[in-house]
């Protein structure tokens, strides 16, 4: 058998394991049921795909978005290795087709979402496979107490029915000790090995300041901290806002959200990277798969939703191990503010039955049917047509979605249309001197007989594959061809697909799935409710605080964070006289505000508060009609 580290190398090119992947790797190699917890972005997916590379046979992968298969897959076939998956869309012909070659055409993995073990042709033909591992990729998605919860991620079982001799690895970020729990009793191990790392980070120093002008707090700590930051926002329209609000202080600044296009989000964040400037403004939007290793600060301009969010963004802090902070403005409107963005939109049961019906109706789909029935899906029409909010709305699809009512794929397909506006003899007297467009040009003409005469719907993908272009070399010739009055063309995008996998039965659909949507929105709020805890517990270290949370219990208190800060400030008065001594030495060089005087000297502004307040006290300084501060010459 292949070394695990040959493996990586080889297909990789990456010359060494990132903490526990090699142990994990070893045990999944040694035949045990393995639980393996990674933070996002600790490298997950090779602790399953080296072991079935060094096997023989075929490794099984659930996994619960499509857009996550396609990716892996894609990847694994750049790398020359047989992979597919399994996604909607796919007719019972090309099922069979493609479950044959897995059991005889060397494919090493086969990517299925757990909604696809329920159909009986996938679980006759598993049976005959040579199966070498069955992943479980996402596994948090099997707790309810996991706010992923996906109900068809319990027909894993199943697997361990059709492959019993076949053991099991289970991968998840998510640390809370009820969902491990659960996913090691739902999977069925006996004896797993677990691996597990503390989520203590030594070098991180989590804060929580209390400030009513968080602007103004954000640019003092980004001067005194002159290194690579992440700020995260609550919404798009403040990234931009503070990007430029940094900006016109003299710190270099980027942006970042979901409404940009590729190519924006490219330029940004290569900005960033690059430390051409030094902060991201972003919404929780920005974070995937980013690895940088110096940045020094991440600031949190409003709450995010859950401590495990919060955990997760704070972690792109200090990867490089040097001292780093995390840091939480707050202040009164926060938890009004916390409540409105994410309780507020959580739509209840009688919600999402009135969109599953209109979504029904939308489709023109009758009762009784519309399984496996795949639709484009335009979702701001549809909002539009029923007068939804949009985001109850996106958040309801969502509800359907992991409860296996239809399955929503964002993935963004263009709609083209094309006409040629120029007569068939022009045509060809143009490709004669324009060879480069003559293969693809006349692929569209084999494939599309009236389309001289009339605007005709056209499909890129059979297009390049025929012409032997990529999608977006063909679209840039589509342009050309605009550019130069030949055809017309309409590039309009659908949002997304959505495919009905249980037939359509109303309300008696939803009926099912009641108490699970009451129960995830019920968790909601409690997470919520522990984000608020932790900005306002002033009394417990708030790495101990944090750590709590994921079930780590037996921690001392870090000495870096806002509350052991705080605590060794109140012990040392001493200290207050040392600051009295550079504040009236700083006050010599001239008046200050206390803002000025905050921003050079480095102490609490509540100690230098009340430093003044005593200098004022004792008629040392005194304070000028424009509110800044003198010494009193003697
Ligand atoms: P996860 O699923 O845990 O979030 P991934 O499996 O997607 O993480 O891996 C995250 C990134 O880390 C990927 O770009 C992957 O190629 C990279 N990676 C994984 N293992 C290693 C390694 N040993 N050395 C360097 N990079 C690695
Ligand atoms: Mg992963």
């Amino acid at each position: 058998m292949e070394h695990p580290i040959n493996i990586l190398e080889r297909y990789w090119k990456f010359t060494s394991f990132k903490p526990n992947q090699e142990a994990i790797i070893n045990a999944v190699l040694n035949g045990e049921d393995t639980f393996a917890l990674l933070p996002t972005g600790g490298g997950k997916s090779l602790c399953f795909q080296i072991p079935a590379l060094a096997k023989k046979g075929i490794c099984i992968v659930i996994s619960p978005l499509i857009a996550l298969m396609k990716d892996q897959v894609q990847q694994l076939n750049n790398k020359g290795i047989k992979a597919m998956a399994l996604t909607s869309g796919i007719s019972y012909s090309q099922l069979d087709t493609l479950l044959d070659n897995c059991i005889y055409g060397n494919y090493k993995f086969l990517y299925l979402s757990p909604e696809r073990l329920q159909q009986e042709l996938v679980q006759d033909r598993i049976r005959l496979m040579h199966v070498n591992l069955i992943a479980v990729d996402e596994a948090h998605c099997i707790s309810q107490w996991g706010s992923d919860f996906r109900p068809a991620y319990k027909n894993i079982t199943l697997l361990r029915q059709l492959q019993p001799s076949v053991n099991v690895i289970a991968l998840t970020a998510s640390a809370k000790p009820e969902v491990i729990e659960d996913i090691t009793k739902e999977l069925d191990f006996i004896n797993p090995k677990i691996f597990k790392q503390s989520f203590y980070r030594p070098n991180l120093a989590y804060m929580v300041y209390h400030e009513e002008d968080k602007y103004y707090r954000i640019e003092t700590i980004l001067k005194k901290y002159k290194a690579s930051s992440i700020i995260y926002v609550r919404n798009r329209k403040l990234t931009l806002d503070l990007a430029s609000f940094l900006t016109s202080k003299n710190i270099g600044a980027t942006y970042y959200h979901g409404g940009l296009s590729n190519d924006e989000k490219d330029a940004h964040m290569g900005d960033w990277v690059a430390n051409r400037k030094q902060v991201m403004v972003a919404t929780n939007a920005f974070g995937m798969g980013i690895d940088k290793p110096d940045v020094k600060t991440v600031i949190h301009l409003n709450l995010p939703e859950s401590i495990e969010s919060y955990f997760q963004e704070a972690g792109r802090v200090g990867r490089n191990g040097d001292k780093a902070f995390a840091v939480i403005l707050k202040n009164n409107s926060d938890a009004v503010l916390v409540k409105n963005q994410f309780l507020k939109v959580l739509p209840a049961v009688d919600f999402v039955k009135q969109v599953y019906r209109k979504l029904c109706s939308y489709f023109q789909i009758s009762y009784g049917e519309g399984e496996y029935v795949t639709n484009d899906f335009d979702f701001n029409t549809f909002c539009k047509t029923y007068n939804f909010s949009s985001i109850l709305c996106y958040n309801a699809l969502l509800i359907l979605d992991r409860n296996s009512v239809i399955t929503l794929s964002k993935q963004f397909k263009n709609k083209v249309t094309v006409q040629f506006i120029i007569s068939s003899g022009a045509l060809f007297n143009y490709l004669e001197t324009h060879q480069e467009f003559n293969i693809i040009v006349k692929s569209i003409l084999r494939m599309y007989g009236g389309i001289f005469d009339h605007v005709t719907k056209i499909d890129l993908k059979r297009i390049a594959e025929k012409a032997s272009v990529t999608e977006s070399k063909l679209i840039d010739v589509l342009h050309e061809l605009e550019s130069r009055e030949i055809i017309t063309l309409n590039l309009a995008k659908t949002d997304a697909q959505i495919t009905f996998i249980q037939p359509r039965e109303d309300d008696k659909t939803i009926n099912r799935i009641a108490s699970i949507i009451e129960q995830q929105n019920k968790l909601k709020q409690q997470q919520v409710k522990s984000m608020l805890d932790y900005v306002e517990n002033d009394t417990v270290c708030k790495s101990m605080q944090l750590l709590a949370y994921f079930g780590e219990k037996d921690v001392k208190p870090c000495g870096i964070c806002s509350v052991c800060v705080a605590n060794k400030k109140e012990k040392a008065p001493q200290d207050l006289k040392s600051l009295k001594n550079s504040i009236i030495e700083l006050l010599k060089t001239g008046e200050l505000s206390s803002r000025q005087i905050h921003t050079t000297i480095e102490a609490s502004e509540k100690d230098i508060k009340t430093v003044l307040k005593l200098l004022l006290e004792h008629n040392m300084i005194t304070i000028t009609p424009t509110n800044t501060y003198t010494l009193i010459r003697t």
